[in-house]
C-alpha cells in the first residue's frame, strides 16, 4: 500500500505507539458503550474518559477539570483565542499580541477577529526564529487581551521564551495562551511554573490517533462554550467524546512522560548525524537558532532546489518529509515561518523539514544522509542542463 520506509515527517502527524495501540483496543471494540449512559457499558467509557483527563493533568501538572477534550490541535488553538477574545472585548479589551510564524489554526482564526475589529500585532521572529521579550514588553498596553505565542515552531523546531512570557503576561495582567502540539512530544510542561493560562495540545502528532486534542484552561478563566449540545465537557464543548482516541491520548502523554529524556537523547544523535551530513553540500542554510530548539525538527534550504522536487524524489527512494508544511504543500507559496525568519522566496522554495520521532534509527539517518546528496547532486545537474 506504501512504499515509505523512513518516515521522516513526525511534525505532520506520527504513528500509533504499541502501548497506546493496546491501551485503545478495547475502546473500539468491546467497550463501545456512551460516557453519559448510566448502565455499565456507558460506566466504562466514562471512567476511562476520567482516567484519561487524570493521566494529562498530571503530564501537564494540572488540575483535572482544567483540562478539556477536543478534536485536535486546530479546533483547540479556536477555542481557546475566541473564548478569551469574546469575553475581553467586553471590557474594551482589543489587542492580541501574536508571532508572525504561528500556526494557521492561530492566524487565520486572528485573522477572523481582525476583520471583528480586533487589533493583531505580530512579533517578529528575527532570523533565529525566536521572539524577543523586549518587543513583547513595548506590545503589552492596557487594551491587551491576549497574548498567543506557539511554544515550539512546527517548521523550523525553535522553542519560544514560554517561561518568560508567562511571567511578563502574569505581571502586566494579560492572559497568555500557547500552542504547544510540537512541545509536547519533547519538553516537559509545567503550566504552573510557567505561567500558562490557556494550552493546545494535539493527539496525533504524539503517538496517539487522530481524532483527539485538548485545551488546558487555568481555573478562574472564563471560557465560553465552543460546540453547543449536550452536556459533555462540562456543558463548554457538547458531542459524544471519542473515547478510543481520548484514552489514546492520555496513554501517549503518559508515555512520553516516562521516556523523555531518553528519547531526546537519541534524537539529538540522529538530528546531528543529518545535520553534518547535510551541511557538507555546497549552497546549504540551516534554518532557526541551532541551540534552542527540540531535538527532532530540522529545517534547511538549500540553493537552487525546488522544494517539491526534492521531495518526490526522496520518495522514490522511500523517504517521507516535507517541504514548508503539510498545510502550505500543495500551493506554490513559500512558507510563511521562512518568509518570517528573512528567507527570500527563492530560498524558502528550496527547503526541506525532516521531522524524527523515537522510532527513527541511526541507520535510517545515514541512508537518508547519503540518498539527500546525492539527489541535490542530480537535481542541480538537471537545473543546470
Ligand atoms: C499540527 C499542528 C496543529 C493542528 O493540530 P491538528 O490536531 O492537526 O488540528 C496546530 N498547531 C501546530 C503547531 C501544529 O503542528
Amino acid at each position: 500500500m506504501n512504499k515509505t520506509q523512513i518516515y521522516f515527517d513526525n511534525a505532520a502527524t506520527t504513528k500509533i505507539s504499541d502501548r497506546v495501540y493496546e491501551a485503545i483496543l478495547p475502546y473500539i471494540k468491546e467497550s463501545y458503550g456512551n460516557p453519559s449512559a448510566l448502565y455499565s457499558l456507558g460506566r466504562e467509557a466514562s471512567a476511562a474518559l476520567r482516567n484519561a483527563r487524570l493521566l494529562c493533568s498530571k503530564a501537564l501538572s494540572c488540575e483535572q477539570n482544567e483540562i478539556f477534550f477536543t478534536s485536535g490541535g486546530t479546533e483547540s488553538d479556536n477555542w481557546a483565542i475566541k473564548a478569551v477574545a469574546e469575553s475581553m472585548s467586553g471590557q474594551g479589551k482589543k489587542r492580541i499580541i501574536t508571532t508572525a510564524f504561528e500556526h494557521h489554526a492561530v492566524l487565520n482564526t486572528l485573522k477572523e477577529l481582525a476583520k471583528k475589529g480586533f487589533e493583531i500585532i505580530y512579533l517578529p521572529v528575527y532570523e533565529n526564529g525566536i521572539v524577543r521579550i523586549e518587543d513583547l514588553e513595548k506590545a503589552i498596553i492596557d487594551t491587551t487581551a491576549l497574548v498567543t505565542v506557539m511554544y515550539v515552531n512546527n517548521e523550523i523546531g525553535t522553542v519560544q521564551p514560554v517561561s518568560e512570557i508567562g511571567r511578563l503576561c502574569r505581571e502586566r495582567n494579560v492572559i497568555f495562551h500557547t500552542d504547544a502540539v510540537q512541545a509536547a512530544p519533547h519538553i516537559k510542561i509545567d503550566v504552573e511554573k510557567d505561567n500558562i493560562d490557556l494550552l493546545s495540545i494535539s493527539g496525533h502528532k504524539l503517538h496517539a490517533p487522530k481524532g483527539a486534542g485538548l485545551l488546558y484552561c487555568r481555573r478562574g478563566i472564563e471560557l465560553s462554550s465552543f460546540i453547543k449540545g449536550g452536556k459533555q465537557e462540562r456543558g463548554l464543548r457538547a458531542g459524544t467524546e471519542n473515547i478510543p482516541a481520548i484514552v489514546g491520548l492520555g496513554e501517549a502523554l503518559t508515555e512520553i512522560s516516562e521516556n523523555r529524556e531518553e528519547s531526546n537523547i537519541k534524537l539529538a544523535a540522529l538530528s546531528k548525524k543529518i545535520t553534518c551530513a547535510a551541511e557538507k553540500i555546497t549552497g546549504v542554510h540551516f534554518n532557526g537558532d541551532r541551540t534552542k530548539r527540540i531535538p527532532s525538527i530540522l529545517n534547511f534550504s538549500f540553493e537552487d532546489i525546488e522544494g517539491e522536487s526534492l521531495v518526490l524524489q526522496l520518495d522514490l527512494k522511500g523517504i517521507a518529509c516535507s517541504s514548508g508544511s503539510a498545510c502550505t504543500s500543495g500551493n506554490n507559496e513559500p512558507s510563511h515561518a521562512l518568509k518570517s525568519i528573512g528567507q527570500s522566496a527563492e530560498l524558502a522554495r528550496g527547503s526541506l523539514r525532516i521531522s524524527l520521532s523515537r522510532y527513527n534509527t541511526a541507520g535510517e539517518a545515514e541512508y537518508f544522509a547519503q540518498v539527500l546528496t546525492d539527489i541535490i547532486k542530480k537535481l542541480r545537474a538537471m537545473r543546470n542542463s
